[in-house]
């Protein structure tokens, strides 16, 4: 088939499912209710906007009864989430951190911030996370072992953590990383920004390493404005999280005593109000966002240019966001199709530009990642606010 029929048929499947009256589509809305409004107010007419105030606390507890873990620490972004844990964990410069190069940014900034070096390592096209097996067969060409650290050989420099990242929302191979995380001896920090409301039947999700990150940004399944958390099942580590992340100051009725320097990353309390009524509707955004799923996936059944990337076996994905795959890279057609898809008020998207092709990063170590330069150019992410699942049309 030639471009331009692949490009029509992706075009024509989105006018089918979402009718173009119902638009313009943009990749992913948040959707505020009077719920959000009035934990807001709350907050205002409280007058306890910032620092002070109930709702960071509620917000924490309400965020690990839901994700299975013993503690919750709520922060101002995703990128200080990840900075954060690395920084408790004494990560920083001579260090490097493993991390697919098909991420968002921000898990390479968030290791650039703490003064380390992000390695990047090759994804499955499964999962779209870290390819396990090539990873430990990497690791055993790459690295040396003394005294129980684990060394890159080329560099010199100790090989810190391992920052698995959930993709779109679909869990990656956490069995497998667990494997090969304790036969390296390194730990594990999720990246689990996109996978909130996602399962898998292992439990390992958000418990499979030493912490385990969340975001709450606007575009995120669940907003507080700007936002993020650490989860941990180290109640210990939750609290010196907490410490460094309240410029590591002493309790104290009025002194300002500090310990170390700190950081200034606490998510204000206003924000967490916010979560507080997003984290309630979670169960009813991800039975929407799979019900958007399940009609994307049955429309692209029928087509033959494009593939709905699946929810991986043993696992039950939020869906964050829906995409289809080309069968093939082909940059050109990648580029036609979303002109002609944003042309017609379908605001999708391609997968990121891997991070070693930024030049920002593209000096920094990597494995050879094939498997990420082949996905970059064949992915596209389709509209995916729940509030679609309410207009979609069945095919
Ligand atoms: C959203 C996201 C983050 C964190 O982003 P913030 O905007 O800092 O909250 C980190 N990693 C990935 C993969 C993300 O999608």
């Amino acid at each position: 088939m030639s471009r331009n029929d692949a490009t029509s048929e992706l075009v024509e499947l989105m006018r089918q499912v979402l009718p173009q009256d119902g638009g313009p589509f943009a990749l992913h809305e948040p959707e505020i209710t009077r719920a959000e409004e009035n934990q807001v107010l709350e907050t205002l007419r409280e007058g306890f906007v910032s620092y002070a105030g109930r709702h960071v606390a509620l917000f924490e507890k309400q965020l690990a009864d839901v994700c299975g873990t013993k503690a919750a620490i709520a922060v101002v972004s995703g990128t200080a989430a990840i900075h954060i844990v690395l920084a408790a964990y004494d990560i920083g410069a001579d260090d490097e951190v493993l991390c697919p190069s098909l991420t968002f940014i921000a898990s390479a900034n968030a290791i650039s911030h703490a003064g380390a070096v992000a390695h990047f390592v090759d994804c499955s096209e499964y999962d779209l996370g870290i390819d396990t097996d090539r990873l430990d067969q990497y690791l055993e060409r790459i690295t040396s072992k003394a005294d129980g650290i684990c060394r890159n050989r080329a560099t010199g420099r100790r090989l810190a953590a391992i920052l698995p990242v959930h993709v779109f929302g679909h869990v990656g191979d956490m069995a497998g990383l667990r494997a090969v995380a304790s036969k390296w001896g390194i730990p594990i920090i999720e990246d689990s920004t996109e996978a909130l409301g996602s399962h898998d039947d292992a439990g390992l999700l958000f418990r499979v390493g030493a912490a385990s990150v969340l975001s709450f940004n606007g575009n995120k399944i669940v907003t507080t404005g700007g936002g993020g958390a650490i989860l941990t099942n180290d109640e210990d580590f939750a609290k010196r999280l907490k410490h460094l992340t309240t410029t590591a100051k002493l309790p104290h009725a009025w002194r300002f005593d500090h310990d170390e320097v700190g950081y200034n990353y606490r998510m204000p309390n206003i924000n967490a109000a916010l979560g507080i009524a997003q984290l309630n509707r979670l169960e009813d955004f991800v039975a929407r966002k799979r019900r958007l799923a399940e009609i994307y996936r049955r429309a692209c059944a029928g087509m033959s240019n494009w593939r709905f990337i699946e929810e991986p076996a043993g696992t039950k994905s939020n869906f964050w966001l829906n995409a289809v795959i080309s069968p093939s890279p082909d940059m050109t057609l990648l580029e036609q199709t979303l002109a002609e898809l944003h042309g017609a008020q379908y605001f999708c998207r391609p997968c990121w530009t891997p991070m070693h092709r930024l030049p920002i990063y593209a000096d920094n170590p990597r494995d050879a990642l094939t498997i990420t330069e082949n996905l970059a150019d064949r992915i596209i992410c389709l509209p995916s606010s729940p509030k679609l699942a309410d207009i979609a049309r069945a095919q």
